[in-house]
């Protein structure tokens, strides 16, 4: 075993020293190396000399989306180019993508934690397992390669290659473990449930992210695959994937505490919520050199969980991420996030994972359709469900949508992120 937690602090208090330490650090090597940082912090009015323990580093400004747009495509980069050995960047849906510039020790740190996450899946040397994630300027299928090779275990590079290639590999090559989004482990375990060679596979473990992925779903994809699935979070900005990911207890995300500085905060007002509360995700780094961020908002709704796991790990706990900031959408004056669906959804019989959600106005009057499919067996009587499945929203979102019961697996799978949410609504 490559992985060494000897040098991890082992209680909270020690855990949050080195925190405060790398925040220190991180503060200070970002304003004497990065203009960007320097300007934002001087703007501000603060200087490093101020930040001195972990309670002050709300004195300290946000760092957005907009701004890593804005320093396109070396702004942030806080070392001499000489000591960045490797790029990536984001897909970026809208406007141009974000770079991530890495040294020699951000990628091994990377790596260390990437290994760490299947260390916690219960990956060993013994394994093998199928990558069906992007490769090039992506950071998915290299950093989980990374981690598997760290580790010692046989990576096998397949990329988005298709069902058929997917397949043919899972088969013949015996995977044990799989790496994937939630829409594609969905759409897997389908296809192997259709050709019905689920007898002919030899996964015990998905490793999935890069989404939120309601219990139901979870339990769609373990029950096909007859598998073990771990949840792994991580985005380009903050090294990759591979910052976090749940232990065997699957109660929340343990994220590497010592590499990195979680906070949830009000996403309105800024300010950091009461402990266990719900709220954004900011992430500081502790150690980044290349990069360093400094309370960069991820737009990820969570919440810390401050008792200990049963597991033992001295790593600090997020909930599983319940949305996002842009996903939540305002439906007569309630604040929705689709986590809540999900989480409704999983609490009935009778409904099978997929839905969508359908806003219009009409005449000023804004409307809502919710399409959630049954489940395969399910023979009742679709209206009746549907009225109970409305009854729950009103009682527990607060908002009454038109709720359409629709056959299973009628709604689009995808190899890619999932759109559940459409707003045809004329802002
Ligand atoms: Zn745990």
């Amino acid at each position: 075993m490559v992985i060494n937690f000897n040098n991890v602090p082992g209680t909270r208090e020690e855990m949050l020293a080195l925190q405060e330490k790398g925040l220190v650090w991180t503060v200070k090597h970002a304003y004497e190396n990065c203009d960007f940082y320097r300007k934002k912090l001087d703007d501000a009015g603060v200087s490093p000399g101020d930040i001195k323990s972990l309670d002050d580093i709300s004195k300290l400004p946000f760092t957005e989306k907009q701004d890593l747009r804005e320093a396109y495509p070396f702004g942030l980069m806080s070392v001499p180019e000489r000591d960045i050995i490797r790029i990536h960047a984001s897909s970026g849906t809208t406007g141009k993508k974000t770079v991530a510039y890495y040294t020699r020790q951000d990628l091994d740190d990377w790596m260390e934690m990437m290994a760490r996450c299947w260390h916690f899946a219960g990956i060993t040397p013994e394994d093998r397992v199928q990558i069906t994630v992007g490769y090039g300027l992506w950071t998915a299928g290299v950093g989980f390669q990374l981690g598997i090779e760290r580790l010692g275990a046989m990576a096998i590079p397949v990329g988005p290659g298709g069902n058929e290639l997917q397949m043919e590999m899972l088969i013949d090559l015996g995977a044990t473990a799989i790496c994937c989004t939630s829409s594609y482990a969905l759409l897997l375990a389908e296809e192997v449930n259709k050709q019905g060679v689920q007898d002919k596979i030899k996964l015990r473990v998905g490793v999935i992210g890069s989404e939120r992925w309601g219990k139901k779903m979870r339990a769609r994809i373990e029950e096909l695959l007859n598998i073990e699935t771990f949840d792994i979070i991580g985005m380009t900005e903050t090294y990759g994937p591979g910052t976090g990911i749940d232990c065997h207890v699957h109660e929340g995300i343990h994220y590497w505490s010592d590499y990195l500085i979680f906070e949830i905060i009000d996403p309105v007002t800024g300010i950091e919520v009461p402990p266990g509360e719900e709220g954004e995700m900011v992430v500081t780094t502790m150690r980044k050199e290349g990069m360093p961020l400094i309370r960069y908002r991820t737009r990820d709704i969570t919440r810390q969980i401050i008792e200990e796991c049963p597991c033992g790990s001295p790593f600090f706990r997020i909930d599983r991420i319940l949305g996002r900031t842009d996903d939540m959408f305002k439906f007569r004056g309630v604040l929705v996030y689709p986590g809540q669906i999900d989480q409704m959804i999983s609490e009935m019989e009778g409904l099978n994972c997929e839905y969508q959600v359908i806003l219009k106005r009409d005449q000023g009057r804004d409307s809502m359709l919710l399409r959630v499919e049954c489940t395969q067996d399910f023979c009742g009587d679709r209206s009746e469900l549907a009225e109970e499945f409305l009854r729950m929203t009103k009682a527990k979102v607060g908002v009454s949508p038109q709720v359409e019961i629709v056959d299973c697996q009628c709604l689009p799978r995808t190899e890619r992120k999932a759109k559940r949410v459409f707003d045809e609504r004329d802002i």
